[in-house]
């Protein structure tokens, strides 16, 4: 359906500020005029749901997490920062790989499939998007995706 991003990442994360236990600072960034984006909302808030847990799990308290979403011609580029543990670059790929841990022993310690950003690439690809990450081992991670923005002039479906 057709949705307005700046309301739909607002309650998105607004839902995470209540529900969340750590001290954990959560800032955002969104467009102030209206853009809208075609999406499958329940889908698309899971893949956001899966980024912003994992930002959580894998930092350390008192951290700041970044949420942004800035227009980049016909895209819409997000991007979710951490402060946290970071990934190694030979695994950055791998990490949308079903299963696929990047530190065995700690992931055990924290729980999880393996399977969140697995299926967050499948639904980004299926919005006819990427999704991609950059990380500094020990500094943090960010990752970002992007969505194809309603082209005003031709309606777009
Ligand atoms: P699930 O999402 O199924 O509960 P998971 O979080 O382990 O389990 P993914 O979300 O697919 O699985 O992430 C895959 C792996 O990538 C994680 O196990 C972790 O090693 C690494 N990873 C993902 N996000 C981050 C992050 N923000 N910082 C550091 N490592 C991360
Ligand atoms: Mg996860």
């Amino acid at each position: 359906e057709r949705v307005n991003i700046a309301q739909f990442f607002h309650h998105i994360i607004d839902r995470f500020e209540m529900n969340k236990s750590e001290d954990i600072t959560l800032d955002r960034k969104l467009p102030k005029d209206n853009v809208f984006i075609w999406v499958d909302k329940d889908k698309v808030t899971q893949v956001v749901d899966n980024i912003i847990s994992n930002a959580i799990k894998y930092s350390p308290e008192g951290g700041t997490i970044k949420f942004k979403a800035v227009k980049d011609k016909q895209k819409l580029v997000i991007s979710i920062s951490d402060q946290g543990v970071g990934i190694a670059r030979e695994k950055l790929d791998k990490i949308f790989d079903r299963f696929y841990r990047a530190d065995k022993a700690r992931s055990r310690e924290f729980g999880g499939t393996g399977l969140g950003l697995a299926i967050a690439k499948e639904i980004i690809d299926a919005h006819h998007g990427q999704i991609w990450a950059e990380s500094k081992e020990g500094k943090g991670t960010t990752v970002l995706f992007t969505l194809p923005l309603i082209n005003k002039k031709r309606g777009n479906r």
